[in-house]
């Protein structure tokens, strides 16, 4: 927690205030967005402005911990991006696994690495990418009452932004990639491939990017399925999930690996965003949908908190040299082999 210990000692002088960059005024900074979240919330005994933070959760609850690293040309561009996007994005990455896992959400952590341009206005007036960055994140945030409790900043020649969230879950209550059976019922959660097929439209887009277009909303924010995670964990009705981070082929996959088990999907069921083709359904990664598997007697909902619950498939039995994952059309059955996102591929 580099930036609390700047921040609590001292007032600030009226040299601070005026001075634009710097460590000490880009922690204020911080610090002054952040706090109000954190007051609000009953699961943060205390925030930033000690070494650490300290977390309440409730009686018979654990905790769910993820981090999510995202660097600069690798998961988003500056020259594609805008920063409002890349902060809403790193916070979805962290949020989406928790509503993988059916977790409430207590509080984010954020560790910034940042060229100097980029956490300094460019002209007096204008706000500095990571004041933009800030906006797309805390916006996302208060959308899941998800405090931002603490952190660290350092001058960085790549941007970096690495998120650790941590939510909390009835003991034991988890959902877990490892619990499905054969029998069982494949859903999803919205639709697939609309990030994909918007990052295709962003990458041929000759001139920056202005405003907020909604036909590229899937890529540039993805609403995470914290509600829907919730709602399934809550009534005990998934008997495995994951969210779709790396493409349903591969994600799904994962399911298969963690259970022991195969699966089947139908194409013609599979709902494909509209306007995204059907390779970018099957592979294409960053939906942020939850993919989960329950029991044929679970009664499933068309929706859960407003987002509609496709069943597109079920749990096979694993046979040795089968492919763990098919799927189905008019034209018969055949392998779906993970083609998915994988970093050192
Ligand atoms: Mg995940």
């Amino acid at each position: 927690l580099a930036y609390a210990r700047y921040v609590t000692s001292r007032k600030p002088s009226a040299s601070d205030r005026t001075r634009e960059t710097g460590e000490l005024a880009l922690v204020r900074q911080l610090r002054e967005r952040i706090g109000l979240g954190i007051q609000r919330s009953a699961d943060i005994r205390l925030g930033i402005g000690d070494d650490c933070a300290l977390l309440r959760p409730g009686d018979g609850e654990e905790l769910a911990v993820t981090t999510d690293l995202s660097i600069a040309n690798r998961h988003f561009r500056l020259d594609w991006h805008p920063p409002e996007s890349v902060g809403h994005r790193t916070l979805a990455r962290g949020l989406s696994d928790l509503a993988a896992m059916g977790a409430r959400p207590l509080a984010a952590f954020l560790s910034l690495g940042l060229p100097r341009e980029l956490a300094a206005p460019r002209r007096r007036g204008t706000p500095s990418w990571m004041s933009r960055f800030l906006d797309g994140l805390l916006a996302l945030a208060a959308v899941h009452s998800t405090p931002l409790a603490g952190g660290d900043l350092a001058e960085s020649p790549l941007a970096v932004a690495d998120i650790l969230l941590i939510g909390a879950v009835p003991r034991g209550r988890a959902l877990l990639r490892s619990g499905a059976r054969p029998g069982d019922l494949v859903y999803v959660t919205g639709s697939v491939g609309g990030a994909a097929a918007a990052l295709e439209r962003l990458k041929g887009l000759s001139a920056p990017l202005k405003g907020r277009p909604k036909s590229l909303a899937a890529h540039l924010h993805p609403q995470p399925r914290v509600a829907q995670g919730l709602w399934l964990q809550r009534r005990g009705l998934a008997s495995a999930a994951i969210d779709l981070s790396d493409g349903l082929s591969t994600d799904l996959g994962h399911i298969c690996e963690e259970s022991e088990v195969a699966a089947e999907i139908d194409e013609t069921a599979l709902p494909v965003h509209s306007g995204a083709s059907l390779e970018q359904a099957l592979h294409g990664g960053e939906d942020y949908e939850l993919l989960f598997a329950a029991r044929p007697s679970a009664r499933m909902p068309r929706s859960i908190a407003g987002v509609p619950i496709t069943k597109m498939g079920r749990i096979l039995k694993r046979r040795a040299g089968q492919p763990a994952v098919t799927i189905t059309s008019a034209q018969g059955r055949r392998p779906l082999r993970p083609q998915g996102w994988e970093h050192f591929s």
